[in-house]
């Protein structure tokens, strides 16, 4: 018997359990079984996210007959995550029925057909699908059960010595499972282990991950906690464990200084986003934390990156292995952008020979070709994914796989999973399913959006507009502390993955390139730019000073100049097209009073983007206009006097101005900004994927300003 440790003894993982907390939920056994998933989920090390499971046994008053009681399994739905779980993530199925299910497994080969029999023993009309793993739970005889996917576990569960190493590590108080695919069968050979071995704590599944339990929720994560500090600090160097120089080999291969780094991912990362999104689009986020750097720097690495990952969960998010491009850090940018393109092809080619050599009669079919995973040695890691959510956590999956190789190698030899096995998994008709339960896409998903003067008014309401359409934004402005609040604010609604914020001067072609250099780091590239920013005076011809003028000149026509010209670059580097569109002004077409230099610099916009869509068209990149007139409500356009000027111009008080602006107008409606976000957006969106050189009033109908 192994020493049972104490809270405080626990070094790897957090003892975080509060009594008090859990005081407060005494009684009510599925909060305490949704507060210790959360526990447990809060740390990546621990279990990746959306992987492993939780469950409870509660006994509960028959609901159609009271005098009785009955058995009811809780356990995490299918695809969630168990740091976020809620009580309406959780299935609720019952147990007796559930276990009635062994009579009608008739093996391996009716391991499916068991699903929707398992969704037939859901009570208390839980909505949610239970999870894959729902069997797992339900033959073990304990209260409360976790299945986990710690780091350190995985990495004892994918050693080539995995089972002699469970004896050193555990004592005999875990045991070792031989790897079988999540199903009744693996179900049936986890309760017959503990029938086998009476004081079993908890049981090792070979390349997937453990179980542990206990018979309440406290007991439980204690117990969980303890099994994984065992693995974790059996690898750990300061405790005279192996060295990162034993795992990985020594470093043949230094990264570059951080801002060189960074400046190669810039570099790199349009020519890559285009690869990998070749036939659909993806988010990409770049990172060149520690690990990765230190991961690809050693002389193990590209044989171990080859190697692939290896815990189940692990393949549909990062595909059986990264790409690696073989060339140093110094080599340069245009040999490094057409070996990726070469590798992409191999890359491509491996996968459809892969599909080909392990599908079986009815496998759902190839998925896109594409790796998740791009590894440039001394640069950093991109990580891909249908939103930028998916992309980071593709990349965090690929940190857990780097901390399991690590661990295998450490103590013993890495072992992946045989290829059929990888491919049983990956291609799996309950995998596909899972896929299959994700929302429609929407219509601007897997795109990535910059909007210039994107803090306020016209800017900030396309952002909100094309992130409400699924859209990844990059909101630029010059006022620092506007853009900040902005940025936060679409944050709190959209998700801190989706929304960026970058500083930017557009008069100044260093800061443009900044501020896309930005959007390429965060979301790998960009697809549609709002070129917005812009500001008013409204003086009379004599009025109107050389300053003034040319700050309108230069804030507009030359600042989205700028901004074209570093888009159409990005663009087609991509090679996946893209759209750009102006915000100008009805100001463009119609001449006005005390206008000269607001009204002279938005008719050179408006000429530059159909000089623009002539020369971009051939990149498959549309180029088009939207002419907004009088937006008075939320647009800094009309602080700073320009609303009293145009109020004086046409000669009515500054406070009915809107009113007169709509009544001049052929449908009487005033404009505000999300009726030229809505225009915007929809120029930008494939519903329009025929149209470039375009020019749409958002005006309310205004007959001199008719383009043509
Ligand atoms: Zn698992």
């Amino acid at each position: 018997m192994l020493e049972p440790m104490r809270p405080s003894e626990l070094r790897f993982v957090t003892h975080a359990w509060d009594p008090a907390r859990a005081a407060e939920l005494e009684g009510d056994e599925v909060a305490l079984l949704v507060y210790r998933s959360n526990l447990l989920g809060s740390d990546l090390r621990i279990t990746n996210f959306g992987g492993g499971n939780t469950s409870a046994k509660i006994t509960e008053p028959d609901t159609f007959d009271p005098g009785r009681t009955t058995d009811t399994l809780y356990v995490k739905g299918s695809g969630g995550d168990l740091g976020s779980l809620t009580r309406d993530g959780l299935a609720s199925l019952s147990l007796a029925r559930l276990r009635a299910l062994a009579k009608l497994y008739r093996g391996p080969a009716g391991e499916d057909e068991m699903v929707p029999l398992v969704e037939q023993c859901v009570v208390h009309g839980s909505r949610v699908a239970p999870s894959i793993d729902t069997s797992l739970h339900t033959f073990l005889p304990f209260r409360h059960c976790d299945h986990l996917h710690p780091d350190a576990v995985i990495a004892i569960a994918a050693s080539e010595d995995g089972e002699g190493l469970t004896r050193e590590i555990w004592g005999g108080e875990m045991q070792w499972v031989p790897w079988l695919r999540p199903g009744f069968g693996l179900a049936l050979l986890l309760a017959q282990c503990v029938v086998e071995h009476p004081s079993l704590r908890g049981i090792v599944l070979q390349n997937h991950g453990m179980f542990s339990w206990g018979e309440t929720s406290l007991e439980c994560y204690e117990n969980s906690l303890e099994l994984i500090e065992r693995a974790a600090s059996r690898l750990d160097a300061k405790a005279g464990g192996p060295t990162t120089d034993l795992a990985f080999g020594r470093v043949t291969r230094v990264a570059l200084p951080a801002v060189e780094r960074r400046a190669r991912a810039v570099a790199l990362g349009p020519t890559l986003r285009g690869l990998v999104g070749r036939d659909r689009r993806v988010v990409g986020q770049f990172r060149d934390d520690d690990v990765v750097l230190d991961f690809l720097s050693r002389e193990k690495s590209p044989a171990l990156v080859q190697a692939g990952t290896s815990c189940p969960d692990h393949f549909l998010r990062t595909k059986i292995r990264p790409l690696l491009l073989d060339l140093p850090p110094t080599a340069p940018v245009e040999d490094c952008q057409r070996r990726l393109t070469v590798l992409m092809d191999e890359f491509r080619a491996a996968h459809a020979a892969y599909y080909e050599r392990c599908k079986h009669d009815g496998s759902p079919p190839m998925r896109d070709t594409a790796p998740a995973i791009v590894l440039a040695p001394g640069v950093g890691m991109w990580s891909f994914g249908p939103t930028a959510v998916d992309a980071r956590i593709a990349g965090e999956f690929y940190v857990n796989a780097i901390r399991v190789l690590w661990g295998a190698e450490s103590v013993s030899c890495y072992r992946g999973l045989p290829e059929q096995e990888a491919f049983d998994i990956e291609y799996w008709a309950l995998e596909e399913a899972k896929l299959r339960r994700r929302p429609p896409e929407r219509p601007l998903a897997r795109q990535v959006v910059f909007v210039t003067g994107g803090a306020s008014g016209i800017g900030l309401a396309c952002a909100e507009r094309m992130l409400a359409e699924g859209a990844s934004a990059v909101l630029s402005d010059v006022r620092a502390d506007v853009l900040e609040e902005a940025v936060a604010a679409l944050a709190r609604r959209f998700g801190r993955d989706a929304v960026r914020g970058a500083v930017v001067d557009v008069r100044s072609a260093a800061s443009v390139r900044g501020g896309f250099a930005e959007a390429v780091l965060a979301f790998g590239g960009i697809d549609i730019v709002v070129n917005n920013a812009g500001l008013s005076v409204s003086k009379s011809l004599p009025e109107t000073s050389e300053s003034d003028y040319d700050l309108m000149n230069d804030v507009m026509p030359r600042g989205s100049f700028l901004v074209a010209q570093e888009a159409v670059r990005i663009l087609r580097e991509q090679g996946t097209g893209g759209s750009i569109v102006y915000v100008v002004s009805k100001n463009a077409l119609v001449a006005g009073p005390n206008n000269v230099a607001y009204g002279t610099a938005k008719a050179a916009q408006l000429h530059q983007m159909r000089l623009v869509a002539t020369e971009a068209g051939a990149s498959g990149i549309r180029v088009n206009a939207v002419n907004p007139d009088a937006v008075i409500k939320g647009s800094s356009i009309w602080s700073g006097g320009w609303a009293q000027g145009r109020a004086e111009a046409y000669d009515v008080p500054v406070e009915r101005l809107g009113e007169f602006y709509a009544q001049r107008t052929l449908l009487k409606k005033e404009i505000e900004p999300a009726d030229v976000a809505a225009a915007v957006f929809a120029v930008a969106s494939d519903l329009f994927s025929k149209t470039t050189g375009a020019v749409i009033p958002v005006d309310g109908g205004v007959a001199m300003a008719f383009p043509r």
